[in-house]
């Protein structure tokens, strides 16, 4: 009995992080028996953040050999890289032809970019039709699922909208995909606003267990708790909310003793990189095997690129019969 397909995808702006190790690439992997897994690299995606592409290799490579030590099996799952499949680039064309520019203006994250451009052209059309070329990465292989944390069930809505769009004009030729909740950790950045690389405050996968303990130790903690003997309001701190992930049998006592001021930060934060660490070690030695042959990574990327051209290649055979371009 053919598997459910289900497609997630990360864009390479950087190297990734352990937000995406948390809230994507695990959870991509658990469900890897269950369903017919298509993760892949979003380079054209990076695209409408990234002018300077010089480092685009590298992280494309960096991102594989992440997707693949979090679990990642090339036998059980379609791992590849966006641009390898231009099939994504035509469907995507076909469906701007069935979406309203005022979908795409109000979308919330375009609204959320264009605050952040200051360019006297503007922001590009790249970015305006970002969900559309989203939406043609889902449905070129017919994916009828797409993981998602509670935050982002919204972003899928408009793929569903360009679906029923095409499929009103078109015919029935693609499932709308539904998102599958999926529990995505809280990991503030080291500077507790949102981890990201654009505020430089991740903690990459990449990085080794000594760095990553070392900028641990940096994290920013209560900012109302200046002296050692100042207690503490644990709900405020970042490295509270990493205890919640890493440590959870210790957060009562944490919890406690940060209120108490029985416990200091330095000490705080020592107990966690011991757990985080711990919790990481597979990781890491899985992400050093692969990062020793890139050319196995390169291949795993070629063969699951012509898996999956496969699967397009079929899908838009059919659309083009849908609407008459044969
Ligand atoms: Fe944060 Fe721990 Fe310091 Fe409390 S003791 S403020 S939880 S680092």
């Amino acid at each position: 009995m053919q598997k459910t397909r289900l497609v997630s995808g990360v864009r390479p702006t950087g190297l990734l992080h352990l937000g995406h190790l948390e809230g994507m690439l695990k959870n991509t992997a658990s469900l890897q028996d269950k369903y017919e897994c298509f993760p892949f690299i979003a380079d054209w995606h990076s695209l409408t953040d990234v002018t300077d592409t010089s480092n685009l290799p590298h992280y494309k490579l960096q991102a594989a050999i992440d997707w693949l030590s979090a679990g990642i099996d090339p036998d059980k799952s379609t791992l590849f890289i966006q641009s390898h499949v231009a099939e994504h680039a035509e469907l995507s064309t076909l469906l701007t032809m069935v979406t309203p520019v005022s979908w795409l203006e109000r979308c919330p994250t375009y609204k959320d970019k264009i605050q952040d451009i200051n360019q006297r052209e503007g922001p590009s059309a790249g970015l305006l039709e970002y969900p559309v070329l989203m939406t043609s990465d889902v449905i070129v292989y017919k994916a009828a699922v797409v993981p998602v944390g509670a935050d982002n069930v919204a972003h899928l809505e408009i793929s569903r909208e360009i679906v029923r769009r095409f499929n009103h004009v078109y015919g029935d030729v693609f499932p709308e995909p539904q998102p599958l909740l999926t529990k995505t950790a809280e990991l503030p950045g080291l500077d507790g606003r949102k981890m990201s690389k654009s505020y430089g405050n991740t903690i990459q996968l990449s990085d080794s267990p000594e760095t990553t303990t070392k900028n641990l130790m940096q994290m920013v903690t209560d900012p109302g708790r200046v002296r050692r003997n100042d207690p503490g309001n644990p709900e405020v701190c970042p490295v509270f909310a990493y205890h919640k992930v890493y440590n959870p049998d210790e957060v009562p006592q944490i919890d406690r003793d940060c209120r108490s001021a029985a416990i200091g930060c330095v000490d705080c934060k020592r107990n966690l990189s011991e757990y985080l660490i711990a919790e990481l070690t597979p990781f890491y030695e899985k992400r050093a095997q692969w990062a020793s042959k890139p050319e196995e990574v390169r291949e795993v990327l070629g063969d699951g690129a012509n898996r999956a051209r496969g699967v397009a290649q079929e899908t838009m055979a059919e659309v083009r019969e849908a609407m008459n371009l044969v």
